[in-house]
């Protein structure tokens, strides 16, 4: 009785766990033998208990094997039959699934669909699952006499979830704390990043609330959809972010004045830096020691780290020019200029005429021109004016189009209402600190 229901158990176990088991039994039977008996005796014993154990129970294993599942993305040459065959499906099952009633609607694979079948270590085919997408496909199922072959469609359904979170330590963690999922963490970050710098603006009690998507198929949870609302509390300041679709592909996130969260500019053209010199109007130079206004922001990073267009824009610049070194300059609009120093090197991509995305690689941090160390010292000019790059007020990329402006006014008053109702709910329990 005990074995069957061993084995049942290593059937549900992958092949590699199914071993670790054994090694385990194994071990359990030799170390009860270890307990009481000297070391020449237990040589002894070990030797002869060893093959017993594995012998008894791989042969117990024999008379049900486990089932094999086997997957596959269709390629180009890829027919129903070499993908089979590749599976080492047996050649009988093959040819009783092609002549079964329906098997035409196996007939015509598609680049990029999945093939799915669970056989025995036989080869026996029990079934095969034709997938389209995450919603539909084919469905072939061992009968007597060959498979009973159909369309499927599963049930998608999107259900909203709601979190409210105070945050303890970072926004990070206290998020993960609560199970919100990572992807969506992910998301929020990168809503609110524009205006909430999370390493420093972050205060404990700061809160966010947000209701998000899970994508059900056929009653299980696999999708962590997208944020429809977010509402963050940054020392006091609120930001409030609504899901909006442009078109059917993309979408941005908008305040409810309708103006998009996305800024114009990024706030730092290094990712990985620190800040090592402020724009200042009166500093003293490193390298010429006199006073000379620094009128920019100087980002020092290890030599060779990438430098990004903080903004879309067309390259005007990029040759080695002075003390500045190896320079880019970005015209973003009539208004706004960036420009890059010191580079080691240019981007390929980085020509004079260019078109660049934000976020878009130009050049690599070095020293190049009157450097003392390798860093980017980065400018931002408006309207030909030198200006602080940390402190200016970045434009918004482009709001809500006016045409738009009222069906969004309405949904997103819908879901701040919505997001309103489900605060009040946990207002009553909330503990602040945790
Ligand atoms: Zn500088």
């Amino acid at each position: 009785m005990l074995v069957n229901e061993i084995i049942t158990i290593l059937k549900s176990f992958p092949k590699k766990h199914v071993f670790t088991l054994f090694l385990g039994f194994f071990l359990l039977g030799a170390m009860s033998l270890l307990g009481s008996k000297d070391l020449k005796e237990k040589e002894t014993e070990l030797e002869l208990i060893k093959p017993l154990i594995l012998n008894t129970l791989s042969e117990e294993i024999k008379i049900e094997d486990p089932l094999i599942e086997r997957e596959k993305v269709i390629k180009r040459n890829d027919t129903l039959y070499t993908i089979l065959d590749d599976f080492k499906v047996k050649k009988e099952d093959i040819i009783s699934l092609v002549n079964s009633k329906n098997s035409n609607l196996l007939a015509k694979i598609e680049v990029g669909d999945k093939i799915r079948v669970i056989i025995d270590k036989s080869g026996e085919l029990k079934n095969l699952t034709y997938i389209d997408d995450i919603r539909t496909g084919v469905k072939a199922v061992r009968k007597t006499g060959g498979f009973s072959i159909a369309n499927y469609e599963s049930k998608i359904e999107k259900v909203k979830i709601f979190k409210h979170v105070v945050i303890e330590d970072s926004m990070y963690m206290s998020g993960l704390k609560q199970d919100i999922p990572d992807s969506v963490l992910m998301d929020l970050a990168y809503i609110n990043g524009w205006d909430i710098d999370f390493t420093h603006d972050i205060r404990p009690g700061d809160t966010y609330s947000l209701i998000y998507e899970e994508i059900l198929i056929d009653g299980e949870k696999v999708i962590d959809g997208d944020i429809l609302i977010s509402e963050f509390m940054n020392q006091n300041e609120q930001y409030i972010a609504v899901r909006h679709d442009l078109n059917k592909q993309t979408s941005e996130y908008f305040n409810l004045e309708g103006e998009n969260v996305k800024k114009a500019f990024l706030r730092s053209p290094v990712k990985l830096s620190y800040i090592s010199s402020k724009y200042n109007l009166k500093r003293r130079h490193p390298v010429l020691h006199t006073i000379r206004a620094h009128k920019g922001v100087d980002y020092a990073a290890n030599k060779g780290s990438p430098v990004r267009a903080t903004g879309d824009g067309t390259i005007s610049f990029a040759q080695y020019n002075g003390g500045c070194g190896n320079e880019i300059k970005i015209k973003h609009s009539e208004d706004y200029e960036t420009r890059y120093c010191h580079l080691d090197r240019f981007n390929s991509r980085a020509k004079v005429g260019r078109k660049v995305k934000q976020g878009q690689t130009i050049g690599y941090v070095g020293s190049t021109g009157l450097a003392t160390g390798p860093h980017l010292h980065y400018e931002f000019h408006v309207n030909g004016r030198h200006t602080d790059p940390l402190k200016v007020k970045f434009p918004n990329a482009s709001p809500i189009q006016t045409s738009q402006l009222k069906s969004y006014k309405e949904k997103s008053e819908n879901l701040i209402n919505e997001l309103k109702n489900f605060q009040s709910l946990i207002n009553g329990i909330e503990v602040y600190g945790g």
